[in-house]
């Protein structure tokens, strides 16, 4: 259940949508701040007596003791996205993979098990596939379009489901409510990196999924100028990661706190840019010579577009494809780009493209690149704002050289 929210002026925001919710329900926090939301530097604050200082050094989610433990400004956009994920509470983190970190360490210990997936963010399949191995919480990962692959996983001492949906480079979707079911009734906790989806497109919670985790950077940023993370869930499960987040430190700054403020209030408007982007670019590489394959949750081709329009509102900007010429085309295909940066990271307003290949290119033959599961010729669009007809336009001017 999200909280009520009531600001000085003692408005109630229950039936607004969460991108008007997003531009006052801060507000109760901070009364004293202008239009625009103040950024809260101090790194300690003032405490009444002994008894006064106790409390606050040992209340979870406190944000006016010490910086590690909260800080104002974070406060502020922690709930922005606890509500628009429809949640009670959130923090803050200074990454996307120091509140995956935080999240799922404050849920395991040594001897535990976790349920993850073959595939998700590169972070987050290190921290499976080599970190939780050396301090002995041990993991299965699953294909994660096999719903029943999650309840075979299940051991004793699986304490949580890791899921990711969609997830690139595949673009692969995850049946939310059919894997949160099974962890109920194993008393499994669920945790969904929604990063990729933003809460316009997806709620996991609405499906039964537990805590919900993002890159700020990406999306909620939206500007490619700060680096942040954030997990929001019910009370009690985010005391239990404050607790772990005073103990591993890595809170986000607060002007990069007052950054994802900002975006936030803009995020609706930017999603939906990229959604219509996204789905434009996808249709129109479908049909294109040049193009083997199209890796898109919102094409009807996509082998999960069902279970996708079940679970989603809009299918997001990041789209993958293959290329037939390989990994040389694909080289002089974005090197004739005139609009996206050939840059790592998505989710902003400029368009941004990569050829996943590449990372090992130098190290392993063209062959052996292919056997890492990522096609050579395969190319990550990371759809921005921009016009879609100046997109699809450079888009099919670049595939000439393709
Ligand atoms: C970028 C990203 C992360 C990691 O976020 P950082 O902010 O770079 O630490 C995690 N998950 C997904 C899906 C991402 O795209």
């Amino acid at each position: 259940m999200a909280k009520q929210f009531t600001d000085s002026n003692h408005h109630t925001y229950e039936g607004f949508a969460p991108a008007t919710r997003a531009l006052h329900i801060d507000r109760a926090l901070e009364p004293g701040s202008g239009v625009a939301p103040a950024i809260m530097q101090s790194v300690t604050y003032f405490s009444e007596d002994g008894a006064d200082f106790a409390v606050k050094a040992t209340e979870p989610l406190n944000d006016l003791f010490y910086a590690r433990h909260g800080n104002p400004t974070a406060s502020r956009a922690a709930l922005i996205v606890a509500d628009m994920e429809g949640k009670e509470a959130g923090i803050m983190f200074a990454s996307g993979m120091a509140a995956i970190t935080t999240t799922l360490l404050s849920l395991l210990s040594k001897g535990d098990h976790v349920v993850a997936q073959k595939s998700h963010y590169i972070g987050t399949t290190t921290l499976m596939n080599e970190t939780f191995g050396r301090y002995g919480i041990h993991v299965t990962l699953v294909d994660q379009d096999d719903t029943e692959a999650f309840a075979r996983a299940i051991q004793p001492s699986t304490k949580v489901f890791m899921l990711e949906t969609p997830v690139n480079p595949t673009m692969k979707v995850t049946d939310l409510r059919g894997v949160s079911d099974i962890a109920r009734k194993h008393g499994i906790t669920t945790v969904c990196d929604n990063t990729f989806a933003t809460p316009f497109n997806q709620r996991p919670g609405d499906f039964g999924v537990d805590i919900v985790v993002h890159s700020a950077t990406k999306y909620m940023g939206g500007h490619h100028d700060l680096l942040g993370g954030v997990a929001v869930g019910s009370k009690r499960h985010m005391d239990c990661v404050w607790d772990m987040g005073m103990t591993l430190g890595g809170v986000i700054t607060p002007f990069n706190a007052w950054l994802v403020l900002r975006g936030l209030r803009t995020m609706k408007m930017r999603v939906d840019q990229s959604n219509k982007n996204g789905l434009a670019i996808a249709q129109f590489l479908e049909g294109h010579e040049k193009v083997s394959r199209v890796y898109y949750p919102g094409l009807e081709s996509h082998e999960q577009h069902a279970l996708a329009r079940e679970q989603m509102n809009g299918y997001g900007g990041l789209l993958t494809f293959d290329l037939k010429g390989g990994f040389e085309a694909g080289q002089r295909f974005i090197k004739a780009l005139k609009i996206p940066f050939y840059a790592a990271s998505l989710g902003g307003i400029d368009s941004l493209v990569i050829q996943p290949a590449a990372l090992w290119l130098g190290r392993l033959s063209p062959d052996l690149v292919g056997k890492q599961g990522v096609d050579p010729g395969l190319i990550r669009f990371s759809a921005g704002i921009e016009e879609t007809d100046d997109l699809l336009k450079d888009i099919g001017q670049a595939l000439e050289f393709a």
